[in-house]
């Protein structure tokens, strides 16, 4: 076994979700409310205190389908200011899973520190017969206070994986495997209390945006492209006054004629078009300079984040085409 460090120091952020969630019986897996604060989460899972010195903060404790861009800032603000504190070692999140992706990928882009930032959540609520929450939570501490967790960038742990939050998505709407990352993006794995890594991402030495007087974010709409879409959902996003549209396309990113229009009515009115796809793995290629710019390797909701971070820093629609390339 790796020595460790006398005492790891975490902070350990509730934010809310099912592992915070409580229902009426045990074998009430989907009925549930955000019951817990994470100090009595905490305390009421044997063990897990004792993993490292770990102080507790609850910015708030929702849901995470309520989850806000301002919440997203301010989670992310918190993250940042305890992973440059030189008394942290390390911090963990416990999130909803159902938004947990969006908010991995906002602290993947945003929060870039050498120190372990790790996300969990869980599929039952605590209430539940074979709750994973409990498990799913001191994994993630165990990843938080391993030395080998530095410089993997955000990770996302559920299920005893660890997976990098570029590639985290939820895959399944009820399983306790419902982080897959389909053969990319899985780090390591937490066994039997072991923290064992056999990728580490290729990251930039600094994350791509700073969170530095970042206080809000301009709307992006994501439209599902399908046979036959009608043309008003784009309409309707000119309209509200959204800076850009992703398009969950077809296929490679294939429009339909509606989409196609759609997204050049959207580009003469000034609005950036990127083109995602709503199928789960594989790119999105360029296909020239003109028309919606490809999504390359994101997928829709992370393009959305993407191009939310790049609009509110004023990039031009060449620098968003050569950001989405490289993310
Ligand atoms: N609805 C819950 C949430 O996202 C689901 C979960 O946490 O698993 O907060």
């Amino acid at each position: 076994m790796r020595p460790r460090p006398a005492r790891p120091r975490l902070v350990l952020i509730g934010t809310g979700g099912t592992i915070a969630a409580t229902a009426g019986d045990a074998r009430t897996l989907t009925g549930y409310r955000v019951t817990q604060g994470i100090e009595a989460m905490l305390a009421a899972i044997p063990g897990a205190a004792e993993v490292a010195d770990i102080r507790c903060e609850q910015p708030f404790n929702v849901d995470s389908r309520e989850l806000t861009t301002a919440r997203v800032l301010r989670l992310a603000r918190a993250v940042e200011r305890h992973a440059r504190a030189a008394d942290v070692d390390g911090v963990v999140v416990t999130h909803g899973t159902d938004s947990l992706e969006e908010t991995a990928f906002f602290l993947h882009l945003t929060v870039r520190s050498p120190k372990p930032v790790v996300l969990v959540g869980a599929m039952r609520p605590a209430s539940a017969l074979s709750a994973d929450g409990p498990l799913n939570l001191v994994n993630a501490l165990l990843a938080a206070a391993d030395p080998a967790s530095r410089g993997r960038g955000v990770l996302v742990a559920m299920n005893d994986r660890i997976v990098a939050a570029r590639h985290a998505a939820k895959r399944h709407t009820t399983r306790v495997d419902a982080f897959g990352a389909d053969g990319a993006g899985v780090l390591g794995a937490v066994t039997d209390g072991q923290v064992r890594y056999v990728l580490r991402p290729d990251l930039p030495d600094t994350a791509e945006f700073s969170l530095a007087g970042l206080r809000a974010l301009p709307p992006v709409d994501i439209v599902l492209d399908y046979q036959d879409a009608p043309a008003h959902p784009y309409a309707a996003a000119i309209r509200a006054g959204s800076r850009g549209i992703v398009v969950a396309a077809m296929g490679n990113g294939s429009l339909s004629p509606a989409a196609a229009q759609g997204c050049a009515l959207a580009a003469r009115r000034g609005l950036v078009c990127v083109r995602a796809s709503r199928v789960p793995d594989g790119l999105v290629t360029d296909s020239g300079a003109s028309g919606p710019l490809a999504a390359h390797a994101l997928n829709p909701l992370q393009a959305r984040i993407a191009l939310r971070l790049a609009l509110a820093r004023g990039m031009d629609r060449a620098g968003i085409g050569d950001l989405l390339r490289r993310l």
